[in-house]
C-alpha cells in the first residue's frame, strides 16, 4: 500500500463566503442528470448559482482534441493537461463565484484525476501533488453504480462507447465494452477508496432520478444551513 500525503488545502474548508458541492461517478452514473437538476432547483429558489464541468476550458481544449485523436498522450501528459484545465476554470469560473458568494456546482472535481488518471497508471501521491492547491468542496456527492448499469444506461443514449470513457487508450481489451468493464471497475474501485479517504459524500446511484435527486436536496440542504449568499427573493436560510 502507498502512503499518501494529503493536500493542505483539500484537507481543510475553503475560506470563501460561496458554497462549492461536486459530483464524481464512473461515466453512467447518472451524475450530470442529478447535477442539472439540482441547478434547475436551487435557480427557481433564487439562488445564485454557477456551473462547471471537467476538461471544458478553452486553454487546452485543442491540444486536447489533438493528443486524444492521435493516442499521443501518456497518462502523465493527459493528467497535467486536465490539471492545466482545472487551474484555468479554478482561477475564473470557480473562486471568483466562491468569493462573490456564489453556489458553484462542479460537474468532476479533482477526484475524478484522483481515479481515472492512476486507473492509467499514474502514481496516486503525484497526482494529489498536482492537485494540491484545490480548495475542499463543502459537498462532493460520488454516485455509486454498479458496472453494468452504467453500461446500460450508455448504450441505451447512443450505439458507441467513447474511446478514452472505454478506456481504450490503456490497451485491456480490443472490443470496446470489455474494455469498459475492466478500465471502469479500476476507476470504481479508486473511487470507493477516495471516498473514504476524502469523505466523499455516497448516492446509490441504481435508484430511479426522483429518489436521488431527493436524496442530493437533502444533503444540499444541510451543507446551505449556514450558508448566509443572497437570494433573489425570500430568505436565504437554504430550505
Ligand atoms: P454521467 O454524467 O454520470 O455520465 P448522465 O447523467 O449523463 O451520466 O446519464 C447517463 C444516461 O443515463 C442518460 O441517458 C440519462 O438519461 C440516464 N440516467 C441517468 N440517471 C438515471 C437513472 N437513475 N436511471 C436510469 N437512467 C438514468
Amino acid at each position: 500500500m502507498i502512503s499518501i500525503a494529503r493536500s493542505a488545502s483539500l484537507s481543510q474548508p475553503h475560506p470563501y463566503p460561496g458554497r462549492l458541492i461536486t459530483v464524481e461517478g464512473i461515466d453512467g452514473s447518472g451524475k450530470s442528470t442529478q447535477l442539472l437538476l439540482l441547478d434547475r432547483w436551487l435557480t427557481s429558489r433564487g439562488y445564485p448559482v454557477r456551473f462547471t464541468e471537467w476538461n471544458s476550458s478553452r486553454l487546452v481544449r485543442r491540444a486536447m482534441k489533438r493528443g486524444k485523436k492521435k493516442d499521443l498522450l501518456t497518462p502523465t501528459t493527459f493528467s497535467l493537461l486536465h490539471a492545466v484545465d482545472f487551474a484555468d476554470r479554478l482561477t475564473y469560473q470557480i473562486v471568483p463565484p466562491l468569493k462573490a458568494g456564489m453556489i458553484v456546482l462542479a460537474d468532476r472535481y479533482v477526484y475524478t484525476a484522483f481515479s481515472r488518471d492512476v486507473a492509467r497508471g499514474v502514481h496516486p501521491a503525484w497526482v494529489r501533488s498536482v492537485y494540491s492547491f484545490a480548495p475542499r468542496p463543502d459537498l462532493a456527492l460520488y454516485f455509486r453504480v454498479p458496472i453494468e448499469v452504467s453500461l446500460d444506461r450508455l448504450l441505451a443514449g447512443r450505439t458507441k462507447l467513447k474511446y478514452h470513457e472505454a478506456g481504450m487508450d490503456v490497451g485491456l481489451s480490443t472490443d470496446p465494452v470489455d474494455s469498459f468493464r475492466m478500465f471502469q471497475s479500476r476507476v470504481l474501485e479508486i473511487y470507493d477508496q477516495l471516498a473514504e479517504e476524502f469523505g466523499l459524500r455516497v448516492v446509490d446511484a441504481t435508484a430511479d432520478i426522483p429518489s436521488q435527486q431527493k436524496i442530493v436536496r437533502r444533503l444540499v440542504r444541510d451543507t446551505l444551513r449556514r450558508y448566509e449568499g443572497k437570494r433573489a427573493t425570500g430568505s436565504a436560510d437554504g430550505a
